[in-house]
């Protein structure tokens, strides 16, 4: 493509998804990615490949707050980190969208309302054809159009805990999915989060938005293409990318989607005369707010009892959501993970194998998420041309509520050992908050639809924008956001 209407740069949950709304158009619109597609691999099903060689992670080194080196879970392809999600559809819920107080801290809300996106949240649990249903849950917020599928169902064993945590007073419900279940088995029997999809089984970014777009002419995709700077002219406008390979590419539209870390990093690396803090930085908020979610990983085990699971991931509960059960604050969702196995368990404890194998096989695992509260300090910030990332926790207090409340529960429900851990830090999976949306352009980054404050023909579409992490996975939010920023650049800048 000699000269493109849209670059946009990124091809994860945020670019693809974009790219396949305004594919339509019959605007060229060029996908830059940095990273290759994924092939099927031997170790696409292997834990031990995965979780301790670390075999797709990517060769690359950012510095933590004590300017520590570590090497980020986050992954380069097309298709980005969705090509490894554990594809939980979830909405934010209605309260998500409103300032709340929180145990250590509040929540300031957006600056559109769960209405104002409900549309879009239709339109991309269509696009990613989630199994999930809204009548199980009594935080679902309200849809205006159905679940495209049923919910993935239980495995027997997790069919057994469902009714196990009903008994002791809790609200299980099916994780909304993107999983066709029988493709994803048919290519192995093992869980999907964390193992890249190459069969197909999962719905990801590449083959459930890109592919569409691809399907139009007038779309191109370039992989292996790093962005390395954003270039402005002194009157603030974009006027193109420098894209390693490939020089200068232009276009009167540009769209930033490379992840809420990477995104940042651009936008800091391409300082100018005119904007010396970085574009799309008046606000001096680029990098800022950056969140990650407070998560642990809670193993309940009896003795006696085997989980013959293989993906488990189909149950969660938010009985304690939107308050701690007695009109105290939010502490969070509870969601399974995919099945832990021996492998996996050996390679982040250092346990004997034999000893992982036989607790992974008695182990239900869970997964407990509370709210990370955005903070000016907590921020990515590029040194000598090096990513800084410095994570500064917040709301942990509730989160160990979370897992008391957890752990009390499983015991109840027959569970007599029960053991947790926090996620490890360095894995920065649901990433985001620094280009911030809002109304006002001193204190955010990007309009309510996505549109740089600063530079007209800028958008950033991907998890930076997320004003909240609120307490729940953040990959379906960022599609519905990338569908209504793509209808407003139809309305807005194809119009003519
Ligand atoms: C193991 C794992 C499990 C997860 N499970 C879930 C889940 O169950 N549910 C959920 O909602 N979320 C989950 N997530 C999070 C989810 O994957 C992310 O929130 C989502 O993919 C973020 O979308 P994005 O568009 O912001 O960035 P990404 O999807 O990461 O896309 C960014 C893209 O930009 C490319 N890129 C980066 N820099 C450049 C550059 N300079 N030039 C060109 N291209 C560049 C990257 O290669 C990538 O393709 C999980 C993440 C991980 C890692």
């Amino acid at each position: 493509m000699t000269r493109a209407d849209v670059i946009i740069i990124g091809s994860g949950m945020g670019g693809s998804t974009l790219a396949a709304t305004l594919a339509p158009s019959g605007r060229r619109i060029l996908v830059v990615e940095r990273g290759e597609r994924l092939v099927p691999s031997p170790q696409d099903r292997d834990p031990k490949a995965i979780f301790g060689d670390g075999f797709f992670r990517p060769d690359e080194t950012w510095l933590d707050g004590d300017d520590k080196s570590f090497n980020p879970g986050n992954y380069y392809c097309v298709g980005g980190n969705s090509k490894f999600y554990g594809a939980a559809l979830i909405r934010y819920r209605r309260e998500d969208f409103q300032p709340r107080p929180h145990m250590s801290g509040s929540s300031p809300g957006w600056p559109i309302s769960y209405d104002e996106l409900e549309i879009d949240y239709c339109a991309a649990e269509h696009l990613y054809e989630v199994r999930g249903t809204d009548s199980e849950d009594p935080t679902e917020p309200p849809h205006s159009i159905k679940y495209p599928h049923l919910p993935v169902a239980d495995e027997p064993d997790v069919a057994d805990l469902r009714k196990r945590l009903n008994q002791v007073g809790l609200t299980p419900s099916s994780v909304p999915l993107g999983v066709d279940i029988d493709r994803w088995l048919a290519a192995g029997q093992t869980t999907w989060d964390a193992f890249p999809n190459t069969c197909g089984g999962k719905m990801d970014a590449e083959n459930s938005a890109l592919a569409k777009a691809l399907q139009y002419e007038n779309v191109e995709l370039l992989t292996g293409a790093q962005a390395r700077k954003l270039i402005a002219a002194e009157d603030g406008s974009l006027m193109g990318v420098e894209v390693e390979g490939h020089g200068m590419l232009q276009a009167p539209l540009i769209v930033l989607s490379a992840g809420a870390v990477q995104s940042a990093a651009l936008l800091l690396k391409s300082a100018n005369e005119t904007c010396p803090m970085g574009l799309a930085n008046r606000s001096d908020q680029v990098g800022r707010n950056f969140m990650n979610h407070n998560c642990s990983a809670v193993l309940a085990l009896h003795p006696l009892r085997r989980n013959r699971s293989i993906y488990q991931k189909t149950l969660m509960f938010n009985d304690y959501y939107n308050s701690d059960g007695n009109g105290g604050p939010p502490l969070g969702n509870i969601q399974m993970l995919g099945k832990i196995t021996g492998p996996i368990l050996a390679s982040q404890t250092k346990l004997p194998g034999w000893i992982a194998k036989l607790i992974a096989e008695r182990s239900f695992d869970f997964y407990a998420m509370s709210e990370d509260l955005p903070n000016p300090e907590s921020r990515v910030t590029v040194e000598g041309g090096k990513i800084r990332l410095d994570w500064k926790r917040s709301n942990w207090e509730a989160h160990k509520e979370l897992v008391a409340r957890l752990k009390s529960h499983v015991r109840r429900a027959g569970f007599p050992v029960v053991l947790s851990r926090p996620f490890d830090r360095r894995t920065p999976s649901h990433q985001c908050g620094t280009a911030r949306m809002g109304k006002n352009p001193t204190n955010s980054v990007v309009d309510i639809f996505c549109r740089s404050h600063d530079h007209r023909n800028l958008f950033v579409v991907d998890a930076s924008v997320l004003p909240t992490s609120a307490a729940v996975n953040p990959a379906l939010t960022i599609a519905a956001l990338a569908l209504r920023t793509g209808r407003h650049i139809i309305e807005t800048e194809f119009a003519a």
